[in-house]
């Protein structure tokens, strides 16, 4: 799962994301909100931690700026502001979740989990499709119980179509999820990485479809195993 993490003060980035990493999330990190953008365009997340105060920008503009954009994704806001009404302001602006500094790394977690949680999965922080289990709390994929062991950008790819199991998930985020860098992937490339993760995942009974002119959708096969 990718976490975006924009906050400039050092320190603060440095523990969110040494505690974010070993909770088993890949994190990016941008320090201002020209990076954060940037990252945005270049890459698919899951989900914004970010702090309101940045150097270049407000956050709750950076916020709006995101939710113009049709960004989706859940975006839990750090902010030093505890008045009333910034806490208001970022809910309105399209903030999920917020937490004031100084808060709890704990704290911080639990909120990245039920966030994932009411956004991605069940309550049991897993998502299930034919044999192949998502489980949103300890950032593995299960496949007939086992770890299922693919190579990474394939997982990744696995990943948010289970995350979205049984909707389309657009062509450019898988592309963004495949790509290393900002000069994309090209379609040939994003259809050989499927035909791959079809014949993975075919002994488990669940097959990707594509859906033309959209994406792709995972769903449970029927003629599987
Ligand atoms: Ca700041």
């Amino acid at each position: 799962m990718n976490i975006l993490l924009i906050e400039d003060d050092a320190v603060l980035a440095d523990g969110l994301l040494h505690t974010l990493e070993s909770d088993g999330y890949s994190v990016r990190c941008a320090t201002t909100a020209l990076a954060a953008e940037q990252w945005v365009d270049s890459q698919d997340f899951d989900l914004i931690v970010m702090d309101l105060g940045l150097p270049d920008l407000d956050g709750l503009q950076l916020l709006r700026r995101f939710r113009h954009r049709k960004l989706s994704l859940p975006i839990i806001i750090l902010t030093a502001r505890d008045s009333l009404n910034d806490r208001i302001d970022g809910i309105e602006q399209g903030a999920d979740d917020y937490l004031t500094k100084p808060f709890e790394l704990r704290e911080l977690e639990a909120r990245i989990q039920a966030l994932i949680r009411r956004c991605y999965g069940g309550f049991d922080h897993q998502i299930r499709i034919g044999q192949l289990i998502l489980d949103t709390h300890k950032q593995t994929i299960l496949a007939a119980n086992q770890a299922f062991l693919l190579a990474a950008r394939e997982y990744g790819v696995l990943e948010i179509l289970l995350m979205q199991a049984g909707k389309v998930v657009a062509k450019d985020r898988i592309a963004q999820r495949l790509s290393n860098d900002a000069d994309g992937i090209s379609d040939n490339a994003i259809e050989i990485h499927i035909h791959r993760l079809r014949k993975h995942i075919a002994p488990y009974g669940v097959a990707i479809r594509t859906v033309r002119g959209l994406g792709y959708l995972l769903e449970a096969s029927h003629d599987g195993a």
